[in-house]
């Protein structure tokens, strides 16, 4: 059974949060006039004639919504070393990077120890929360997580991931073990300077401690299944490695050799039992509970653009749960599932009240508009007004506001979600997309979860030849007259031309934007076009954002490339073996 632990009354975070989101109104307006009563020198706010109030309808009135361009003088000035009160009345601890791989441009954002406060804050109720489902004794996680290269700015502020500033907090590690969460593998893994040993590393040290393994996570599920695939190449020099306890000459780096040496010891009997439960398994299917037996389940952030890699991971999880983790950002947290139960398709989160101040862009569907205004930041939809938390209303979409305590203030986020309902007066937000990703030539309008579905339906017709999707990503290519969307596909092996043929006429055929269909049917958007691309070159992709300073733990795919992203283009056009021609509309 669990242990109570003096610092952390599981209970009791339980308690804290059902009371808080009871009254999720009030909270909201405590939040936020204490988020403004601590940054009340600001600089920025400062300016704006809030004269000391710090009510929401005042706030809302003198406070401009503001997007990421509008703030990056202000930070900019920060990382160049000025230290006065510019945006929050405590001072930067550090800079974070955004990971880049949704829009193709890392943003730098503010990191403090209010950041640090309101991450350990979610970790604890999301263990809370999912410990009281699926309970878990001391042990230890075999957790796929890795830092960022760590830059100095101008000023002197380490530049890094958000995540690379939590794991490099003091509270982390005290958090990690409050939660029954201590990672099998040393800091110097987490941390080390090449990314491919330090996976090697966390397979290794997890397989040292099989026994004691609780559950496997990342932060985003593209690294668990990442992690696995290279299982499958290299588990007979992991087996090696733990019969003869030296480790493999391909760790070369020499703080992860050290600390990784001296967990070592020769053990033939380990390496045996890992040896026969490989070579016993059919393709893979459920390494995870056979190769660690004790484990409960499978975390991390599995929604919104990591769903398409649910499946591959169902596959190595076998009969273990998948659980979904939270919401949140670069630029601060925002909510947790609540149903720890849910399968990472239903999953919503649970707005925190107290983590930040949230207003929500209500977005409707709007053709006019669509015509009109087409700037990424307004596409697709009509807005209206911006509402407060407790005003959002079931089953509507909106984009999300952040106002919190690392300097952001009515920051459009970017994200589309929709309620789907409500726990206590919190709304329980689902994950729809990323506002600016979007596939269109004219009138048409795909977001990230069209493409998305249109995949899904196209690799029905792989599964039926048992092949694979690696992993997939899209381009909208107006060299030619007209335009048209080209999808770039990386299988698992070879397929037939007759088997691509189908996919790209039904990936056409999937797109059912009422835009898209009626300009496919007049030629006023071309053939859509099928790229496959030889093995390994997503691997190439993710190997250029690692080159560019991007961390693992925040990679995620980018499903839509931009003409601006040329290297990534560059990859994807110079690795293409096959190219197919849509002919769904004849
Ligand atoms: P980053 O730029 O690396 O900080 O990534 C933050 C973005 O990742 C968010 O704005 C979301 O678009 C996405 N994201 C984060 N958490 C989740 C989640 N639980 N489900 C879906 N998408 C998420």
């Amino acid at each position: 059974m669990l242990e109570k632990n003096r610092e952390f009354d599981i209970e009791g975070v339980i308690e804290e949060f059902e009371a808080l989101t009871k009254e999720a109104g009030r909270v909201q307006r405590e939040t936020l006039r204490r988020i403004l009563e601590e940054n009340g020198q600001a600089e920025y706010l400062q300016n704006l004639g809030l004269g000391g109030r710090t009510d929401p309808e005042t706030f809302k009135a003198c406070v401009p919504l503001v997007t990421h361009k509008d703030l990056e003088p202000y930070i900019k000035r920060i990382a160049d070393g000025d230290a006065s009160p510019i945006l929050t009345g405590k001072p930067v601890t550090s800079i974070s990077l955004s990971s880049g791989t949704t829009q193709g441009k890392r943003k730098l954002l503010l990191f403090n120890e209010e950041l640090v406060h309101s991450t350990m804050q979610i970790y604890r109720l999301s263990f809370a929360l999912r410990n009281r489902e699926f309970p878990i004794r001391n042990g230890k996680a075999l957790q796929f997580i890795y830092s960022s290269k760590q830059l100095k700015t101008k000023g002197d502020l380490i530049a890094a991931t958000a995540t690379t500033n939590v794991y490099r907090s003091e509270q982390f590690k005290s958090t990690m073990k409050d939660i029954q969460s201590q990672c099998c593998s040393p800091d110097a893994v987490i941390f080390g300077s090449d990314f491919n040993q330090s996976l090697y590393c966390h397979l290794l040290c997890g397989l040292i401690y099989s026994n004691e393994v609780q559950f496997i996570s990342s932060t985003f599920a593209h690294s668990i299944v990442h992690a696995f695939r290279t299982f499958e190449q290299v588990w007979e020099d992991l087996c090696t490695d733990v019969r003869e306890g030296v480790l493999s000459s391909r760790i070369t780096v020499p703080s992860i050799r050290e600390s990784v040496s001296r967990l070592l010891s020769p053990n033939p009997d380990l390496a045996d039992t890992i040896y026969k439960k490989c070579v016993g398994l059919s393709n893979w299917y459920g390494v995870i509970p056979e190769l660690w037996p004790n484990a409960k389940y499978v975390y991390g952030i599995m929604t919104g653009s990591m769903e398409p890699y649910l499946k591959k991971l169902r596959h190595y999880a076998g009969n273990l749960p998948l659980i979904s983790a939270e919401y949140g950002s670069s630029e601060g947290w925002i909510g947790t599932s609540v149903d720890p139960r849910l399968p990472p398709e239903s999953t919503t989160f649970a707005v925190l009240p107290d983590i930040g101040y949230f207003e929500f862009i209500p977005l409707r569907e709007n053709p006019r508009v669509q015509e009109l205004e087409r700037s990424a930041s307004t596409i697709h939809y009509a807005e209206s007004e911006p509402v407060s938390l407790t005003e959002v209303r079931v089953g509507e979409e909106y984009e999300i506001i952040i106002t919190n305590f690392a300097g952001l203030y009515r920051y459009r986020l970017g994200d589309v979600v929709k309620v789907a309902g409500f726990h206590n007066s919190t709304p329980k937000l689902k994950f729809i997309c990323r506002r600016g990703l979007l596939l269109t030539v004219n009138i048409d309008k795909n977001t990230e979860k069209d493409l998305q579905l249109s995949v899904e339906e196209a690799t029905k017709l792989l599964a039926a030849e048992k092949l694979e999707l690696v992993d997939f990503t899209s381009y909208v290519d107006m060299s030619t007259d007209p335009g048209h969307y080209v999808i770039f596909w990386e299988l698992n092996a070879d397929a037939s031309d007759d088997v691509l043929h189908s996919c790209c006429d039904c990936l056409d055929r999937a797109f059912v934007d009422a835009g898209y269909v009626s300009s496919r049917k007049v030629q006023a958007i071309g053939a859509l076009e099928l790229r496959v691309v030889e093995r390994g070159t997503f691997q190439k992709i993710l190997d250029h954002y690692l080159c560019l300073g991007a961390a693992v733990s925040q990679f995620k795919t980018p499903r839509c490339v931009g003409t601006s992203n040329s290297e990534v283009l560059q990859i994807l056009c110079t690795n293409a073996t096959k190219s197919y021609f849509s002919t769904a509309y004849g």
